[in-house]
This record gives structure tokens, C-alpha cells and sequence, in this order.
């Protein structure tokens, strides 16, 4: 394998993972990030769960997710970030569900992953702040929750102590190619990785690769004060917004909240972080249905998700020299790891 220069644009989780990977396969990086410091993206605002489930099972992003999910645990031993292993409990209120969780049940564990139907009555006497009205549950391990800036903060960190170059308020707006090369402000790549998240479309076009169509969501996520050991996310059977994870009650690593949401509303800016009291509202009714007790917002916060559309999977473009990462919509941060690995393997074949 040649040694390569790799220039990568955006210190978001992808763009820092394709970095660190590139680094312990020996390639020289620079990354380009235009904020000055990390976590002005998705990475820096989201729900800070490493999934282990995701639907359809057969997307690229759920196989991504599987394999970042592992990779995670092996990185992070090194990098030094603290993943904190939960259980996640997929609730039902409704009678119905009995029977389609054994369908559900039969499908999750063909995919290798530990499920297990729970009594609702035992659940409620472990967890007595959910609502009584829980009719069936199911018990899914191999779930994480990290501290996202904690995790960004760290890998930067391992990424430049190996010798790569962070280059912070940094705004690429012009990449050259010539010869089979790429050129940023004067500087050769023999490969540029877009993982700019939102503007990835923008600077794709400048390099001759045709964007597919993306669309934008906020998530609006509220901590709340009460504290759990577990995740609990809800299953509906209608009204199912299929681009909508369903959001879940999460804990945090550290034990200091628990993040209900996100919400979801389709927004036109994919900078539009603002928050509206109605989504606030929105989010809490959501999923203070699960809960028998009142809980009080102590921190309200966004983020936007980049969604391929209509087929909300991820798309890498190769274009030599350059390689188009699109629409890393959640579980994005749980994918990373793996997205690197699988960028770095085709361009070294390529
Ligand atoms: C509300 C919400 C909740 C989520 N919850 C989860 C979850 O619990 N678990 C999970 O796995 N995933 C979750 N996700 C998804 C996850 O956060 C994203 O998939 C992931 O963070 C995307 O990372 P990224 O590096 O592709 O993009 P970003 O984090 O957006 O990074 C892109 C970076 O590129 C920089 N940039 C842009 N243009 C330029 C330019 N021209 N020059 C230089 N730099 C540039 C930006 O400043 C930014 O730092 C969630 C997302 C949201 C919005």
C-alpha cells in the first residue's frame, strides 16, 4: 500500500475518524474545519447514543452502525473517551404489540443482536417512574452513550498527537484539480475526502460529482433533571414518519440528566438551530408519556440532520481524487469508526 496525502474537509465525527484511521494506516492528513473549534455540527449536537439497532437492517447505514458500534469500543480503549453501556427498553402501550413483538423479537435476533421479551410488571417495579399504562417491552443490549464533544475533544487530540494537522477557521471554498491531484490554498492531496456534513452537496459540485438530493431536520433534544440507568424509546404502529428515528428517553455518561428526544421538523437552513417553544412542547409531551412523573426541562438544545431523500441512506461518491461523503443522518456518530474504515479500504484499492 502507497503511502498517501489525504487532505479532509470538516472536524465533524466523520472527518476527525477518516483522519485518525488514515494516520494509524501511516497516510499523512490535513483536516480543514472553518469553525474555530469542534462540534458546531451534527457531531456536536445530538443524542450521544452508539446504536446497535437500526431498521432496515439491510441499509448501509445500519451495517455501518453495527461495525461502528464495535469499532467504538475498540478506538475509544486508545483515544480515551468513556462509553458508558445501557440497556435500551423499546415500549409498547398498546395490546397489539404482544404479538408483533415476537415477530419483532425473531427478526433483531437473526441479526445477532441480544433481545429479550421482559414482563411489563417487572419493568414497572424496576423503573416506577414509567407509566403504568406500558403494555409490553423488549430488552435490547450492546447500546452505549458517550459524551459527543468529550469524544470529538479526544480525538482531535489523538489525531494530532499523530502527527496530522488540525486547521481550524479554515472555510475551503475553492479545491483545484489538476493532474489527478487536488490542491487546497496551494497544498497537494493525492486524495480529498468531503465530510463537510450539510455543505458536502456545495463542494462536491465544485469538484465535477453530481449531489443527490438532501433534505434537512432539526431535532430539538431537552435534559431533564431525573436520572436513569437505561433507554427507553416507544414503539408506535401508525403514524410512523419513516426519516424520524422516534427519538427515546437516553441517559448520559456521566449521570447528570437524561436527554428526552430529539423532536423532528423538516427545516429549509441546515444551519437553522433555533428552537421554538411548540417544539419544546412537542417533544416533552412526546415522551412524558412514558413517564408517570412530571419532569422540567433543565437545558433545551438542536441539531440538524443531513438526510439523503427520498432514500435516507448513506452515499459515498468516488471521484479520484476525490471522495463525496453524503447524508450521514444519525446513527452517523455510532457509524463513523466504520464509515472511516470503508473510506480508507476503496481509496486504497482504488
Ligand atoms: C438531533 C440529532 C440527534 C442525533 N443523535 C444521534 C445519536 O444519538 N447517535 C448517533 O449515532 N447519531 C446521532 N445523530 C447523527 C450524528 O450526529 C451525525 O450523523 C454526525 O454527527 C454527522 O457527522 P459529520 O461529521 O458528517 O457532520 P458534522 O458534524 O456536521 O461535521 C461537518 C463539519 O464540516 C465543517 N465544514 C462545513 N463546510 C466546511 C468547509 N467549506 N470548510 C471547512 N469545514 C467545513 C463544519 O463546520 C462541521 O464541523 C444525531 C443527529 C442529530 C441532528
Amino acid at each position: 500500500m502507497s503511502i498517501m496525502r489525504i487532505g479532509i474537509i470538516g472536524a465533524g465525527i466523520v472527518g476527525l475518524y477518516i483522519g485518525y484511521v488514515a494516520l494509524l494506516n501511516g497516510h499523512n492528513i490535513d483536516i480543514f474545519e472553518k469553525e474555530g473549534g469542534l462540534g458546531s455540527g451534527a457531531s456536536g449536537n445530538n443524542a450521544g447514543v452508539i446504536h446497535i439497532l437500526q431498521t432496515p437492517f439491510t441499509s448501509l447505514k445500519s451495517q455501518l452502525a453495527i461495525r461502528g458500534n464495535k469499532l467504538h469500543r475498540i478506538y475509544s480503549r486508545n483515544i480515551g473517551y468513556r462509553m458508558r453501556r445501557v440497556n435500551a427498553f423499546l415500549v409498547s402501550r398498546s395490546n397489539i404489540h404482544k404479538l408483533v413483538d415476537r415477530f419483532l423479537l425473531r427478526y433483531i435476533r437473526k441479526y445477532g443482536i441480544n433481545a429479550t421479551m421482559i414482563d411489563s410488571d417487572d419493568l414497572k417495579r424496576s423503573y416506577p417512574f414509567l407509566t403504568k399504562k406500558i403494555k409490553s417491552a423488549i430488552k435490547v443490549e450492546g447500546y452505549y452513550v458517550v459524551d459527543p464533544l468529550e469524544v470529538l475533544i479526544k480525538l482531535s487530540k489523538s489525531v494530532e498527537d499523530l502527527g496530522g494537522t488540525i486547521k481550524f477557521n479554515h472555510e475551503v471554498e475553492y479545491i483545484e484539480i489538476s493532474d489527478g491531484k487536488a490542491f487546497i490554498d496551494g497544498l497537494e492531496y493525492d486524495y480529498i475526502v468531503l465530510a463537510a456534513g450539510a455543505d458536502t452537496s456545495r463542494l462536491a459540485v465544485k469538484t465535477g460529482i453530481k449531489p443527490p438530493l438532501q433534505k434537512y431536520a432539526k431535532g430539538v433534544m431537552i435534559k431533564t433533571e431525573f436520572l436513569a440507568d437505561a433507554i427507553f424509546a416507544e414503539l408506535k404502529l401508525t403514524n410512523r414518519n419513516k426519516y424520524s428515528k422516534g427519538g427515546g428517553i437516553i441517559p448520559t455518561p456521566y449521570q447528570d440528566a437524561m436527554i428526552l428526544g430529539p423532536g423532528f421538523r423538516w427545516v429549509e437552513d441546515p444551519y437553522d438551530n433555533r428552537i421554538a417553544e411548540d417544539e419544546v412542547n412537542e417533544v416533552l409531551s412526546n415522551f412524558m408519556r412514558l413517564l408517570s412523573i412530571e419532569v422540567y426541562p433543565k437545558k433545551v438544545f438542536s441539531g440538524v440532520r443531513v438526510i439523503n431523500y427520498p432514500r435516507d441512506d448513506y452515499i459515498f461518491i468516488f471521484n479520484k481524487p476525490t471522495v463525496a461523503i453524503f447524508g450521514i443522518d444519525s446513527p452517523g456518530f455510532t457509524a463513523a469508526p466504520a464509515i472511516a474504515e470503508e473510506i480508507l479500504k476503496r481509496i486504497s484499492i482504488k
